[in-house]
């Protein structure tokens, strides 16, 4: 499904700027894939086996740049449909960068911490002549952190024999991370809802906010939307869903999971209004005005979008609406912005690591998250006015000027050989 959609946002994209069918196809498809078989020790002596990807979408303008996922769904096509949408983003953002994904389909909740450190480097070892500064570049994603980029930079390192900092993105800042890295991708969410609310006449000050998961994405987004004075109504994570229309204590939510809560919903933070993963999609009926899906695709089909009371949806996840949410979505008149330019943030800030890390600098985290910001609004301004003058939504303008760039950077470098 993912991977299905991915295609129909290029393939759609691809017809409006009237390109040739070939020019699509060879846009379309990955320039590589590489599928690895992951044999780890267990802690009790036992030998498991896993298997994981590495896509490189497209590497016409610059390294492939892309997250890794560790996952239990995670699928063949669906890292393909994520690469995707990370070549049509760093384009979008004008970010010197091409499009990777990577993926293990495993849950990092069911390996101890050495387990999870052994089935990371077995993984990297197998992807080590992919990787490179100039090659390709991963990052945190959905089930990894700070900590499994430390293990990606050390086995990449170890394999050429001297530190590269640059190999990798959301490292730690002990050894070259960015500052500010943590928060980007929430930042980027909450300044991107910020300025579409502004285009339809929405104060985001006091704007009721549900938020979708609270991991990396959602839990960022709510604190930073909250200390701009919106109103976070309703959070959901796999525990399921709580709300309080008179804005949830943001602070009380964090203290509680730092304190042990395995979920939103053991925090006492708000009335449960849903329980487990299922009860979870209850976030989206709840009377709001800007709903953020920050967890995983596919979260919103059409069922759930006809549910939705926002005017705004803004995209903190990968792929979180299906087409037909986005048509049911469409002709009730509310405005998605979708996920190619919403979280962007986190890989503008990937840029702005690499770029402290080739200049052996280290910027301070006001300086880096204004850059973020500055980055996210001049996309913005781009985008917003490119669909006003060609009167396309969000979503169809978003994926024109980033297919458009890719396009034109094919064209000019020609066909080899
Ligand atoms: N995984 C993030 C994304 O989907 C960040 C990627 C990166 O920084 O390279 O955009």
């Amino acid at each position: 499904m993912a991977l299905e959609s991915a295609e129909f946002r290029v393939r759609q994209a691809g017809e409006w700027l009237g390109l040739d069918d070939g020019l699509i196809e060879t846009i379309i498809a990955p320039r590589r894939v590489l599928e690895v078989s992951i044999p780890f020790r267990r802690d009790d002596g036992t030998r498991d086996h896993l298997v994981g990807w590495r896509v490189h979408h497209n590497t016409t303008r610059g390294p492939a740049k892309g997250g890794i996922r560790f996952h239990p769904g995670v699928t063949r096509d669906e890292v393909v449909a994520l690469a995707i949408a990370m070549s049509l983003k760093t384009a979008l953002m004008n970010l010197p960068l091409g499009g990777a994904k990577g993926g293990v389909a495993v849950d990092p909740k069911s390996l101890s911490l050495r387990e999870l450190e052994r089935m990371t480097r077995r993984y990297v070892s197998e992807l080590i002549p992919f990787l490179g500064p100039d090659k390709d570049v991963p990052a945190p994603d959905v089930g990894t952190n700070a900590q499994v980029m430390a293990w990606v930079l050390d086995q990449y390192s170890a394999s050429v024999g001297y530190i590269v900092p640059g190999v990798v993105t959301g490292k730690p800042i002990e050894l070259g991370g960015s500052l500010g890295r943590e928060s980007a991708t929430g930042r980027g969410v909450v300044e991107a809802a910020a300025l579409a609310a502004e285009k339809i006449g929405m104060s985001f000050d006091g704007a009721r906010i549900a938020i979708q998961g609270y991991g990396q994405v959602g839990a960022w987004a709510a604190r930073l939307a909250h200390a701009r004075a919106a109103k976070i109504v309703a959070v959901a994570d796999v525990g399921g869903a709580i709300a309080n229309s008179n804005g949830l204590d943001i602070s009380l939510i964090d203290r509680k999971l730092r304190e042990g809560a395995k979920s939103v919903v053991e925090t006492g933070a708000g009335e449960v209004i849903g329980k487990g993963i299922d009860g979870s999609s209850a976030l989206f009926a709840v009377d709001c005005d800007i709903v953020m899906p920050c967890a995983l695709g596919d979260a919103v089909d059409e069922r759930i979008a006809s549910q939705i009371k926002a005017k705004l949806v803004v995209e903190g996840a990968n792929g979180p609406l299906t087409p037909k949410a986005d048509e049911v979505l469409a002709d009730r008149g509310v405005i998605v912005v979708p996920d190619v330019y919403a979280n962007a943030g986190g890989v503008t800030c990937s840029y702005l690591e690499q770029c402290q890390n080739f200049a052996h600098l280290s910027w301070d985290e006001d300086e880096v998250n204004e850059k973020v910001v500055s980055l996210m609004r001049s996309a913005f301004f781009r985008l917003h006015s490119f669909s006003v003058e060609q009167k396309l939504p969000y979503r169809l303008a978003a994926s024109v000027l980033g297919l458009k760039t890719i396009a034109d950077s094919h064209r000019m470098r020609g066909l080899h050989p």
